[in-house]
Parts: C-alpha cells; structure tokens; sequence
C-alpha cells in the first residue's frame, strides 16, 4: 500500500505517535494519528527520528487492514469495555470485586472466577459490561502507548473520605490524552469521614465539571463494602455506553487485542485477549504479534470452555507458538503457511528494530529513564 496511518507508521517504528504528529506539524502538517499519510511523508518521518528505511519487496509481508473496514449495515451494538483508574487504596480492587458480585450469570451458576485479566458481566436488565481486571494504571497506558486503545469508557475512582491524590491526577490526564469519556465514582461513601462535594470541588480544578455541579460528566456516590450505588453506577455505565454507540460486526474473521499473556506449565503459553470486531473460533488459524498458532481451546473469566468469542468478550486462548505481549494485536488468517510467514517477518522487524542505534538526546534519555 502507498499510504499508511500515523498510528501504524509509529507502530512499526516503535515511536509514540504523538511525537510522530509533533514531527509532522513542525513540518507543516495538520495529522492525527488515525489519519494517512503518503510513501514519502513516511519515508521522511522514519529518517527523520534516525531509523533506516527497510523496503519490502514483498508488499504482503505483513497483514494489511487499512482498507479493511466494516461496512455500516454489518455494524451491531457491542458491550462496553470499562478500566478502573484511580489513587492506589481508593478502592479499586474493592470495586472491581463489588462489580463481579452483580452479575447475573455467576450468580446462576455459582461459578468459579478466574483471573484472566478481565471479565464480563450480564447486568440485571441483561446488558453486557466488560472490565478490565487489572487496577492500576499500567494496563491502560502501556497498551495505549502501543497504540492499542481497548477502553471505551473509564471509571475514575476517588475516595471520598480523601482527596485528589497524584495517581489520581495521572487518571485523569492519562484519560483525557486519550479521549476517552469518564465517569467519576465517588467511593467509600459508608466512612462518616466521606465528604463528596470537597472532591467534587476539587476536580473543578482539573476541568472536570461533574452532573452533580451540572457539568456533563457523570458521577456517583457509592461503597464497594455496601453496596450502596453500585446499580447506579451500572446504569451510568449503559448510558455512556449508548452515547458512544459502540458498534462491531461480529460475522466476520476476528480481530483481538492481547490484554494479558504468560507461559502456564502445564498449558503452555496462554494469552487473554479481547476481540474487538468479528467471532474468534475454536480452530482459527491466528498471527498474534510475532507469534502464530492456532486455537485449541478457549476459556471464559468463568473457567468455561466456550467455541466462540463475539466483539468486548475477553477469552484465554490456548494454543500458540509463544508468548505475545499486552496490547499486541491478534488477526485470524487462511492458513498456517502465512501465519507462520507473517510471524516470522514480524520477528526479522523486531530484531531490525532492535539492532537500530536510536539518537540520544535528552527527550530519549528521561524516557528510557521513566
Ligand atoms: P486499591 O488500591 O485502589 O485497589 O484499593 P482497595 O480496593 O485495595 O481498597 C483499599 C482499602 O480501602 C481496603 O482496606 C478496602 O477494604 C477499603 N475500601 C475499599 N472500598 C471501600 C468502601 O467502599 N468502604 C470502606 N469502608 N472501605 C473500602
Ligand atoms: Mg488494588
């Protein structure tokens, strides 16, 4: 192809593409990083941030899906992916916990939770949410910075009996630099000490004008030891959730993002992954970053053995050659000969990559510091 996106240019030079927009500005253009760009802006780019230009001869070395996409009629609503930010022991742990406890199914079934990174439950009016499992900031910014962004809607936890703390505000910029809606819970609202308007005020300072102070971010006040709110919370979720008009088509061949991955003993490895659009199926041949395989099995955050995994359902994947990486992305292809061929280019780039002297300046230096 002759054009790509500031996205996977930066993607394959292993740079933020923000700093690929920066470069691109300074050289008098207005691109976001979803946008294309042509052969020789890229090429410019690339010797610009001091890497060498590799031309492929062979244009299908890799998997090409910037003119792949869903048309309008194929789209169907998909649940909501949810990530739960906040200042460590404001409670997310405790309401990531709260939230399981609502769901409809696990309640039926009595089944038994395992931790794969994130789970999904049916709410009482039969709804679907997803959340990510994983506290903390980590999976959210390194997957972003891999340009992975899997969160359609951020909840930002703050103790109410505290206040705005500096993970909190790392949420809230983290949040904002990707554009993704937030809704603030305010927790712990059973602590005599729980004071909600201080918090509410405080967050005026940072642009977030909450429902409560008529502003258009929703919030709530609730307890994860309680219970107190925790329906609201849900229906906020649901509204959100329909504002943004999530939309997938799920008769297609899947594509995933991997959330979490490791080598089990017994199992070899395992990869939790999210599909965002299309139905991955037991027997898919997969390119999973460098890696390839094929499903042999696939589990639920239940411990279910499932055939198939729709769009915002996150599944465990057994079957492939090796470990991928959080955020590397999953793509079913035709056969085992070009998993294996796209696997194994993949490989060469990354070593490539590697091998690339990157310039020292300071800008490099304090983030390979950070
Ligand atoms: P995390 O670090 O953000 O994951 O916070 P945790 O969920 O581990 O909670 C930190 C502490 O706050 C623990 O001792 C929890 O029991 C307590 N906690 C969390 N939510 C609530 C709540 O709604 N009410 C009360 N009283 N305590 C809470
Ligand atoms: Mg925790």
């Amino acid at each position: 192809p002759d054009a790509i996106t500031v996205q996977e240019l930066a993607n394959r030079m292993a740079e933020k593409a923000a700093d690929l927009v920066k470069a691109l500005f300074k050289m008098g253009m207005m691109v976001t990083i979803n946008q294309t760009i042509d052969q020789d802006t890229a090429e410019l780019l690339v010797t610009e941030f001091g890497h060498n230009i590799e031309r492929v001869s062979d244009s299908d070395a890799d998997i090409d899906t910037t003119y792949d996409v869903d048309e309008e009629e194929t789209l169907k609503v998909r649940p909501p992916v949810v990530a739960i930010m906040g200042h460590v022991d404001h409670g997310k742990t405790s309401l990531l916990d709260a939230l399981r406890g609502t769901d409809v199914v696990r309640g039926e079934a009595g089944g038994i939770t395992q931790h794969i990174g994130a789970y999904q439950i049916k709410t009482k009016g039969g709804e679907h949410i997803t959340f990510l499992d994983t506290p903390g900031h980590e999976a959210f910014t390194e997957m972003r910075m891999r340009g992975a962004n899997v969160t359609d809607i951020v909840i930002l936890v703050v103790a109410g009996d505290d206040g705005l703390m500096p993970q909190t505000i790392e949420a809230i910029n983290h949040t904002k630099a990707a554009g993704v809606p937030m809704i603030v819970a305010i927790t712990k609202s059973d602590k005599p000490e729980f004071n909600p308007q201080k918090i509410r005020e405080r967050l005026l300072e940072h642009e977030i004008l909450v429902e409560a102070m008529s502003g258009d971010v929703q919030d709530v006040e609730l307890s994860a030891k309680t219970g107190a709110g925790l329906d609201e919370l849900i229906d906020k979720i649901l509204l959100q959730a329909e504002l943004l008009e999530l939309r997938a088509n799920p008769d297609r061949a899947a594509d995933a993002t991997v959330i979490e991955a490791k080598l089990d003993k017994g199992k070899g490895p395992l990869a939790t992954v999210l599909v965002n659009r299309g139905t991955l199926k037991v027997g898919d041949i997969l390119v999973v970053g460098t890696q390839s395989g094929r499903v042999r099995a696939m589990l639920d955050d239940k411990g279910r053995q499932i055939k198939e995994a729709g769009p915002s359902l996150p599944v465990e994947v057994l079957g492939l050659g090796g470990v991928p990486m959080a955020g590397d992305s999953l793509t079913v292809v035709e056969t085992e000969a070009r998993a294996r061929e796209v696997a194994a280019y993949r490989q060469e780039m990354a070593t490539a990559k590697r091998t690339v002297q990157a310039p020292v300046n300071l800008e490099n230096m304090f983030s390979a510091l950070a």
